[in-house]
């Protein structure tokens, strides 16, 4: 037995019974890693039309193959190396990994030459944990005046991944504190930064997440089943 047992056996019954129970103003993102081509077509034909992926390399190889689904937005998800960012911003419409401010200040440098500007996220740890990347918040606040700066991008939010140890009461409290900070740093005023969007919400704690006021859920194995190890 799974943990998502409780769910319909096919992708498309599984994403028509989390619509039920997540607001329509929540967007869900399906990640897509490692999953095969013929099951984002389902994913698809079920009405998403947002992937999330971790690797660059992986998702290219996808977008490829999905050409005729015009009208997909895709999310990256997984770290970024700064080597890479040009390639990011080719490929991505959202980026919910900017993790540093150097990251911040590379990407942007490419944007004030391309032809989009890219929707980007801040990925911020509310409990230190050294195996995540993303800002601590003490971090984070000391670098919003730059990041201000960098006028090519579009900051809408901020992202946060949890450590994976909580039970639902301390998820649902890290979520609260990431939705607070969140308001904490619209309050400041930023001309070139908003926090309207927060990703958070996993397979295992999306429930909470969209309670403490996710936008956007990232939704992995609960739509494709187990990924391999
Ligand atoms: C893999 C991944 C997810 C999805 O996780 P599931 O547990 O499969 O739902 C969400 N966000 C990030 C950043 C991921 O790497």
């Amino acid at each position: 037995m799974t943990l998502f047992s409780q769910l319909g056996g096919t992708i498309s019954e599984r994403i028509s019974q989390i619509r039920q129970t997540v607001p329509d103003s929540v967007r869900l993102i399906a990640v897509t890693k490692q999953v095969s081509i013929a099951a984002m077509r389902q994913a698809y034909a079920a009405g998403i039309r947002d992937f999330g992926e971790s690797r660059i390399q992986e998702a290219e190889a996808k977008q490829a193959q999905l050409q005729d689904l015009l009208d997909v937005t895709w999310h990256l998800i997984g770290h970024l190396q700064s080597n890479k960012a040009q390639r990011a911003l080719e490929k991505f419409q959202w980026i919910h990994s900017i993790d540093t401010l150097k990251l911040a200040q590379r990407l942007n440098q490419f944007a004030a030459q391309a032809s989009h500007r890219p929707k980007v996220l801040l990925q911020v740890k509310l409990l230190p944990d050294p195996n995540k990347y993303g800002w601590e918040v003490s971090d984070l606040l000391e670098d919003l005046l730059e990041l201000n700066r960098c006028e090519s991008l579009s900051i809408e939010g901020l992202m946060t991944i949890l450590p994976q140890n909580l039970n639902p009461s301390e998820s649902l409290e890290v979520f609260q504190q990431t939705k607070e900070l969140a308001s904490r740093i619209e309050q400041l005023n930023f001309a070139h930064i908003r926090m309207g969007q927060i990703s958070m919400g996993m397979s295992g704690d999306y429930t909470s997440a969209v309670q403490a006021g996710a936008t956007m859920i990232r939704l992995g194995r609960i739509l494709f089943g187990d990924r391999e190890a």
